[in-house]
């Protein structure tokens, strides 16, 4: 079940468009069946639960931090999580600098931007937040900023999903070219969920970030 709509999805990828197969909530048996028909690429939105699973299953496993990350739960993913979408504070970029150093490595994260109208949804204000110009990140030497990331609506309207999913691209680019010019590391725009992960693709995605439609309806978020 969980193997072949992993499958149908894939079908759907564009080239080079990285599936993050979120797994929060979901049990090591339900990972496995979807790490033995080959995923490799996990998310996960809460740190201790991450850990865990960090812990039991195969080491080879890619674990994203997709949620809203509190400073104090950086310190449980610092050693081993591959990217963390949800920088959305310089206190928390400057907390995951600290830790990574303790760890000896360097922590690839993305800018998390608001785009949706709705209030809730975590995420930078600034289309060229301030940090990023003032200097303070020449001392950051154990993160590396791979892109941004943003959330769209949840809503049925299509019109505007792709306006907000095109804000985001937008903002990708002015860093791009502006403060991220001549780093080319910074190329991930990490948008589409299950609902839109089309329409994210259509819009410049490099990631998308699928969890119901690989693992079915969730419990719980
Ligand atoms: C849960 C979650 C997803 C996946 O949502 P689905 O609708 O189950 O695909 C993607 N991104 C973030 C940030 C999430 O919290």
């Amino acid at each position: 079940m969980i193997a072949s709509r992993l499958l149908k999805i894939r079908e759907k990828l564009h080239p080079g468009v990285t599936l993050v197969a979120v797994s929060k909530t979901r049990s090591n048996e339900e990972i496995m069946q979807a790490y033995n028909a080959g995923q490799r690429v996990f998310g996960e939105n809460r740190a201790q639960e991450m850990a865990a699973k960090f812990e039991e299953l195969p080491g080879d496993i890619q674990w994203h931090m997709i949620g809203h990350l509190q400073r104090n739960k950086v310190k449980y993913i610092a050693p081993f999580v591959h990217l963390i979408h949800s920088v959305d504070s310089f206190r928390l970029l400057k907390e995951i600098n600290k830790e990574a150093a303790q760890n000896n490595r360097v922590i690839p994260v993305l800018l998390q931007f608001h785009i949706a109208r709705e209030d809730s949804k975590h995420g930078l204000q600034e289309p060229l937040p301030s940090f990023l110009t003032d200097g303070s990140m020449e001392i950051m030497k154990n993160v590396e900023i791979r892109g941004v990331m943003g959330m769209a609506t949840f809503t049925d309207d299509e019109t505007l999903i792709r306006e907000e999913f095109r804000k985001l691209r937008s903002t990708f680019e002015g860093l791009k070219q502006g403060v991220m010019s001549g780093n080319t590391a910074f190329r991930e725009i990490s948008m589409g969920m299950s609902a839109d992960f089309l329409l994210a693709q259509e819009e410049g995605s490099t990631m998308v970030r699928v969890g119901s439609d690989i693992f079915g309806e969730r419990k719980y978020t």
